[in-house]
């Protein structure tokens, strides 16, 4: 298909919307992204006409709502080329897939005076469940180092794997500076030391193709809200040879075999993760997004955000008093700045009254803020809706911030 932005942009019924009376132009979707009419359309589709509990009933309404919870599961599978659908779990967002990696495969694999690693440049998702069960365990949490351009530092990195590392939890893509890190060559790294790694997809997912096989990671993690789904539904891709030996995260309805007040076993996988009724209409809402995202072509997709990604960065650093947080490529299209003599707040709230969403403040990665010297960056996330003229009006619209506020 060859891409056009404008017809695009009518499948996304929010960005006809004025906002503050002027064209919205939204550069927040390193946040959430906004949902094209078709998964809206499915997902009252689902309530209208097939909601029903799944998985226990006999009747009609409840075999079309399993049926299609279950097709979804397996198109999830494709889209990041996994093995199985038992590798496939449901949970509320990433934050859920992370916690849930750190109590069940930090009960069953991980022991006093083990060691963890993560990075500087991670989302406090993916620090503080560690950090938790590192203070409960007696655990230690080692912290890869990043460069003054934002990337990892391999070296550092291959430098902290040793007998003791249990596991290596690092982002694919950096939410606050779009940096993809060398995931590949930290995987095989680790491996040498049958060390397993989760990535934390979150960023990547709606911006790159994800073939976890290939990668050969141990557990991915996304959220569907950050892919054109709805909010209060994510994945976690683990490797069935791990989660068949991981006990449950959460008990109830839905992940047992048989219950009695002696003794319960546990249903098979998926499933033994998934207690009590899932979220059905987003699950489907998810299957809707990722047919979205084949209609546009990922790699269309791909291609058409680093065109945008390469003509906000030259724009952007025309601008005096400007300086882009994290320049290391490959990059996906999430541009970080700072204004010299301006608050980013302050920035944040004039492009606000000129119609320009964008996110402002430490985009829950403090360490990486302290790690870079600075208290926040302006974040413009773009997405495959987002066009050249608007970056224009970002553009312009700074310096009519420094104008103000200098
Ligand atoms: N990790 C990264 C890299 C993220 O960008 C985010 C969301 N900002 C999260 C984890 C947490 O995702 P969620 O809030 O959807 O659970």
């Amino acid at each position: 298909m060859s891409f056009d932005v404008n017809i695009i942009r009518e499948d996304f019924p929010i960005l006809k919307q004025k906002i503050r009376k002027k064209d919205l132009i939204y550069f927040d979707n390193g946040a959430t992204s906004q949902k094209p009419k078709m998964v809206i359309d499915r997902m009252n589709d689902y309530y209208n006409t097939e909601n029903s509990n799944v998985h226990r009933g006999v009747h009609y309404l409840s075999q079309i709502a399993t049926d299609a919870m279950e097709a979804a599961r397996d198109k999830i599978k494709d889209f990041i080329n996994a093995g199985s659908i038992k590798e496939i779990i449901f949970t509320k967002g990433t934050t859920e897939a992370i916690n849930l990696v750190a109590s069940s495969f930090g009960r069953a694999f991980i022991d006093k005076g083990d060691e963890i690693i993560i990075s500087e440049m991670e989302h406090h998702a993916n620090i503080v469940p560690w950090q938790m069960l590192c203070q409960e365990k007696d655990v230690k949490l080692k912290v890869v180092r990043i460069n003054d351009d934002g990337s990892l530092n391999i070296e550092h990195f291959k430098s902290l794997l040793n007998k003791n590392t249990k596991l290596a939890a690092i982002t694919h893509i950096s939410n606050v500076m779009g940096v993809i890190n060398p995931v590949e060559e930290i995987i095989e790294a680790a491996h040498n030391f049958d060390i397993p790694v989760l990535l934390d997809g979150a960023q990547a997912v709606p911006h790159v193709e994800v073939d976890v096989q290939k990668l050969n990671c141990d557990f991915y993690v996304f959220s569907g809200h950050k892919m054109y789904a709805p909010t209060g539904i994510g994945v976690l891709y683990g490797k069935e040879k791990w989660l068949t030996k991981m006990p449950p995260y959460q008990t109830g309805g839905e992940m047992i075999k048989d219950v009695s007040f002696e003794e319960t076993t546990f249903n098979e996988l998926p499933f033994k993760f998934e207690a009590g009724t899932p979220m059905v209409a987003e699950i489907i809402g998810l299957a809707s997004a990722i047919d979205y995202m084949y209609s546009i072509g990922i790699n269309n997709i791909s291609k058409y955000e680093h065109e945008l990604l390469d003509y906000a960065t030259e724009q952007l650093l025309g601008i005096d008093g400007l300086k882009i947080i994290g320049t290391a490529s490959p990059k996906a299209a999430v541009i970080s700045f700072v204004l010299e003599g301006i608050h980013h707040y302050d920035a944040g709230s004039i492009l606000d009254q000129l119609g320009i969403a964008v996110r402002t403040g430490n985009h829950c990665a403090q360490p990486l803020m302290k790690r870079m010297g600075i208290n926040g960056t302006i974040r413009a996330s773009l997405a495959f809706y987002n066009t050249k003229e608007e970056i224009d009006i970002l553009v312009k619209s700074i310096d009519r911030v420094k104008s103000m506020l200098l």
